[in-house]
């Protein structure tokens, strides 16, 4: 998977870079939280202690050296001694990030480790999870039990009563594993808040795994007009927005734009979604993708809607907290809260997990102007929609419905608007 450039990029750069992306998305407090990469030489660079996540600089990183020696202007994370711990126990492990995530504190304070089979892509991208007791933070101890499960093979570890701390080959290995575990749970616990989650079976995922594409044939020549470069540029700043607004993950999501007739542009696969260039976006023409490019696996529905549904002009696949708790408990989503949401979504059913799969025509069946939407049971909601930003508010209204049907749920049922205030939302606002 292409991530940030760890050939090129300083160990002090990558380490400012992902800080940032971890305090912005709500994953760490100003306080909490460290990371850390070990390069060629053996030297670690690390997060300061005590100094504001929010603002951090790459001036700020601490480079330990292998001797032990201390270079910067701050000490070194409190927590640097399971980093160290870790890269001793695990000479292939190259970045180490450390938090304490509200989802999986949740799960480290009950003493739970959370299914990663809730969704399709994180059992591989996290790997089996280790769980390592109680120690005294700062200690030579709690580095010991880290590193043991470390040694077990585990990449990512449940600290009890504490976070969570995951390892990768770079740091946007780690940062990805981090942040998908993280999701796993926040999925988990929004689904139990409405209904009882369902997980994959192995078999599940293992077929999800072979849906990598069969691939297009590949386009001999290959033409980027002005409109198609617009295109990119659209489709590169929306998904980057929502993986800032919170509405797509590194390692999951697609989107894609009409072009022209039945031609389109889409994203790629193996891309992490935060880090999509203009020139990684896969152009598919008369059935033909763009030389050297590996679109994403859902690019055979993508092709199916724009010609089946000429009112379709974008299409955006994503998995985003609140829409997941309905994708994993498979209850119904009720868009009758709101007029807004009534408006923009009408009627969201759920389809089992697969339905996207290349071949499949329950999606296709059910997609119309007056279903613009459906949920994917365990794998992710499918929005589509005329220009591509409002597709993206009709993704938001969703989000939005279902985070207030969540949070709602414990205060009572919900009472939607009636048969006849439908009816008149209807003859006001989509005739
Ligand atoms: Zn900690």
């Amino acid at each position: 998977m292409k991530k940030l450039d760890t050939r090129l990029m300083h160990p002090r750069d990558q380490i400012t870079m992902i800080i940032d992306k971890v305090y912005r998305s709500g994953l760490t407090t100003t306080s909490g939280g460290n990371i850390s990469v070990i390069d060629e030489n053996g030297d670690i660079w690390v997060t300061p202690s005590a100094i504001d996540k929010g603002s951090l600089r790459a001036s700020d990183i601490i480079c330990v050296r292998k001797d032990g020696t201390i270079e910067g202007r701050h000490k070194p994370s409190s927590e640097y001694p399971f980093h160290k711990a870790i890269y001793e126990a695990r000479p292939d492990i190259k970045a180490v990030v450390h938090a304490h995530p509200p989802a999986l504190v949740s799960f480290s304070i009950v003493r739970q480790i959370p299914d990663t089979n809730i969704i399709p892509q994180a059992k591989n991208i996290c790997g089996p999870i280790g769980y390592a007791t109680y120690e005294l933070p700062g200690s030579e101890i709690l580095g010991d039990v880290i590193a043991k499960e470390f040694e077990k093979g585990f990449n990512a570890v449940i600290m009890e009563n504490h976070g969570t701390v995951v390892g990768g080959s770079d740091l946007g290995d780690a940062f990805q594993r981090f942040e998908t575990l993280e999701f796993c749970g926040r999925t988990i616990i929004y689904g139990s808040t409405i209904g009882s989650p369902k997980y994959l079976s192995d078999d599940q995922i293992a077929e999800f795994e072979e849906q990598i594409p069969r691939l297009l044939p590949e386009m001999k020549e290959v033409e980027h007009p002005s409109d198609e470069r617009a295109i990119r540029e659209e489709i590169k700043k929306i998904v980057h927005r929502a993986c800032e607004q919170g509405l797509m993950i590194s390692s999951y999501g697609t989107v894609s734009v009409r072009w022209r007739d039945n031609d389109f542009l889409i994203t790629p696969t193996n891309v992490a979604r935060w880090d999509i260039q203009n020139e990684d976006i896969v152009q598919i023409k008369d059935g033909k993708r763009e030389p050297g490019k590996i679109p994403s696996r859902s690019t055979w529905l993508h092709q199916e809607i724009y010609k089946r549904n000429p009112h379709v002009n974008s299409v955006i696949l994503t998995q985003t907290p609140y829409l997941m708790a309905y994708s994993v408990s498979a209850e119904k989503l009720d868009v009758r809260t709101i007029p807004e949401s009534w408006i923009f979504l009408q009627d969201v059913p759920n389809v089992p997990f697969g339905s996207h799969f290349a071949g499949e025509e329950t999606i296709l069946n059910l997609l119309s102007e007056n279903t613009p939407a459906v949920i994917i049971e365990n794998d992710s909601v499918l929005v589509t929609g005329d220009k591509l930003l409002g597709t993206f508010d009709r993704l938001e209204v969703a989000e939005f419905s279902a985070k207030s049907l969540t949070m709602g749920a414990s205060l009572g049922k919900l009472v939607p608007i009636n048969p006849d205030q439908v009816e008149e939302l209807r003859k006001k606002f989509l005739s």
